[in-house]
């Protein structure tokens, strides 16, 4: 007898979007067909579309050492709340940083003791960083900052720290992902405006340092992968390197296609993130590189803060985007459901993640039922982070999750297992 049935939604599965039963069976998928016979539970899916449930490779939840700016329990709480079964967390921003085995076994036990999801977790890659320590306990890959990271602690990576870093990297069969900005070009500031800082993070300090990260990675053998790409022009260096031969992937993220800079300007600092939100030539170029499949997967960059960094002068904010919950919604309201899907799973494949991201037999069952005829607008009794903050607030989202599960489970605190990529 099967533990659960969900019974009578729409499935994606990678062979097409059918009207079938799921089964699952000790947190795996064991069936995926109609008129399942009766399973222990039963979760009634009927004019609901079943998803695989989101995994986002982005997010900085804080935690240890600033989780009273989101930290894990409610941002994994949040992402669940928004279809997605797993995360994998960033280096920094949370203190310690994890840049050694000591910092990542504290982050470990964090995220063991609350997380509602499954999750990963990356090393830093800094000067100084522990990257063998950090490979033999599982990391997804490393993260570098080009440009300063904003977070004392996590200091940005020169040229020698990213060339050589890249090259152990790929001994040990990692990915080194990188913040993509000139360090000089965006170290000046210009003044208080949101058109200040516009200018102060020019396209042409993205487009440099994604050509010299591809530079990089070529010579090293390194697999890259380029996060939060704002612009058409940066996806199209990605494609170009792709196509000689160079392992490298990218992402952009929901604000990067939905946010505008007038939407910046009337919302304020709850809309500052670096690289910045770009005018309309460079954003519809992107809208077109994501529809035509250029870009592997849409991520949040969720990085909130306390509310007093976003408080004040735009210049002076903290510059992070808090929209972990509402990245599915926003892009089912763009997408057809399949689509929508392969955007928030397909950083399963590119990590090397076995069992996500795919609703078919053997894979864990982690499924979001979404309701696709529910449009609503986003309040902040609506969201789970532990500041109800985002740009969002007061949007038309044509799309609901109802349910994420999590191996079959409900998420909960301590539901979450530790993923690591499997190891070529
Ligand atoms: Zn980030």
């Amino acid at each position: 007898m099967l533990d659960l049935v969900v019974r009578g939604g729409r499935v994606i599965t990678p062979a097409g979007v059918i009207d079938a039963d799921v089964g699952v069976a000790d947190g795996v998928i064991a069936a995926v067909e109609p008129d399942l016979a009766g399973g222990a539970r039963e979760i009634d899916a009927s004019g609901l579309h079943v998803l695989p449930a989101g995994l986002d490779p982005h997010v900085h939840f804080n935690e240890p050492g600033r989780s009273h700016w989101e930290g894990i329990r409610t941002g994994s709480a949040a992402l669940a709340a928004g279809g997605f079964s797993a995360f994998f967390d960033m280096p920094l921003n949370s203190t310690p940083p994890t840049i050694d085995g000591a910092a990542f076994d504290a982050k470990l036990a964090a995220a063991r003791r609350d997380a509602s999801v499954d999750f990963g977790l990356w090393g830093g890659l800094v000067p100084g960083a522990r990257l063998e320590e950090l490979a033999a306990r599982g990391v997804v890959g490393f993260k570098a900052f080009m440009s300063n990271s904003g977070i004392e602690d996590f200091a940005h990576a020169d040229d020698v720290t990213l060339y050589e870093g890249m090259a152990v990297a790929a001994e040990l069969g990692l990915l080194v992902a990188v913040h993509a900005e000139n360090d000089a070009l965006t170290a000046r500031r210009r003044g208080d405006s949101v058109r200040d800082w516009m200018d102060s993070r020019p396209l042409v300090a993205e487009l440099e340092a994604i050509g010299r990260a591809l530079t990089f990675a070529e010579a090293t053998g390194c697999a890259l992968h380029v996060v939060h790409v704002s612009s058409g022009s940066g996806v199209a260096l990605v494609t170009a390197a792709r196509a000689r031969g160079v392992d490298v992937t990218c992402e952009t993220c929901p604000h990067y296609l939905f946010l505008t800079p007038e939407d910046v300007a009337a919302l304020g600092p709850v809309a500052k993130c670096a690289p910045p939100i770009r005018d309309a030539p460079e954003q519809d170029a992107l809208w077109d590189r994501l529809r035509g499949g250029e870009l592997d997967f849409v991520t949040s960059d969720h990085s909130p803060s306390s509310p007093e960094l976003k408080a004040g002068e735009f210049g002076d904010a903290w510059g992070g985007i808090s929209g972990g919950q509402s990245t599915l919604e926003l892009l089912l309201g763009a997408f057809a459901p399949e689509d929508a899907a392969r955007l928030t799973t397909s950083a399963a494949a590119r990590f090397r993640i076995a069992g996500k991201g795919a609703i078919e037999l053997g894979a864990d069952a982690d499924l979001a039922l979404v309701d696709l005829a529910a449009p609503y607008t986003l309040q902040a009794a609506d969201l789970r982070y532990r500041h109800p903050v985002s740009p969002y607030l007061g949007r038309r989202l044509q799309a609901r999750v109802r349910r994420t599960l999590v191996r079959g489970l409900d998420p909960a605190p301590g539901v979450g297992r530790h993923l690591r990529p499997t190891i070529r």
